[in-house]
């Protein structure tokens, strides 16, 4: 009997440890099922790196960054630390790319903690909810998911604060990314970005904490700031995982 019991012990935690398995945030590398942590030692060290990098513009770590989007009606942009295509290590890179693909609530949590850490003035948080720029439906269907959406849910959560799935992408035909100039990813974004009337109410007399991966021009944190305030929005505040300084 003790023999059967012991037996039964080992298999529950073998299973124990192909349930949980946990991967790097990162790179996605496999860690040990109780390693205390969401990245390996090498994304980590680079990610804090990435993060204290000193933004071109202003002269400030990225992670202080204030830097405005040209010409936009967003009130403030932050953001976590520097995108690079270039550098096949950027963590930055990698963790858009697992927002984007991997569904994994792990990176999530991961993105969604640092972002409240990045928010220093959380007093001014009253009165505030998340709202999530909006994925193009075809993305959302090969996915299964809408990661900005999930992304702002998620960082209400660890604020404390409302959420309101107010916007929706009407699915135009033209990807925001194969456009180059200011005008033109703007315009496209104003054609694909709408609201939800039935939710409305929501955001009224709010002000809004706009939560997107990645921003390049800010078209559509631009366009997503233009509609919330035609609908009564007071402010909109953005906050995102990376900003790809390359192209502006
Ligand atoms: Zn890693
Ligand atoms: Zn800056």
């Amino acid at each position: 009997m003790i023999h059967y019991m012991n037996r039964l012990k080992k298999i529950k935690e073998k299973l124990l440890k192909i349930m949980f398995v946990k991967r790097c945030v990162g790179c996605g590398q496999l860690l040990a099922y109780d390693y205390d942590g969401y990245m390996c030692d090498t994304c980590y060290e680079k990610w804090e790196d990435e993060k204290t990098e000193v933004c071109p513009n202003c002269m400030e770590e990225h992670v202080k960054c204030e830097c405005r989007f040209y010409n936009s009606r967003v009130d403030s942009v932050r953001h976590l630390a520097p995108y690079s295509s270039q550098d096949e290590e950027n963590v930055a890179n990698m963790l858009v790319y697992a927002l984007k693909r991997s569904n994994d609530s792990d990176v999530f949590d991961f993105v969604a903690n640092e972002m409240a850490d990045n928010l220093v003035n959380k007093k001014k948080l009253e009165n505030t909810v998340c709202v999530g720029v909006p994925r193009g439906p075809r993305n959302i269907k090969k996915y299964g998911y809408d990661h900005a959406k999930k992304l702002a849910k998620r960082l209400a959560e660890v604020l404390e604060i409302g959420y309101a799935d107010v916007l929706f992408h009407k699915g135009g035909k033209t990807e925001q990314k194969k456009l180059d100039h200011v005008e033109q990813r703007r315009e496209n974004a104003r054609k694909n970005c709408s609201i939800k009337k039935k939710t409305i109410d929501n955001i009224r007399g709010k002000n809004i904490l706009l939560v997107d991966d990645i921003g390049t021009t800010g078209s559509m944190a631009t366009a997503c700031a233009e509609l919330l305030k035609e609908h009564g929005a007071l402010r909109v505040d953005c906050i995102l995982c990376t900003r790809n300084e390359g192209k502006s």
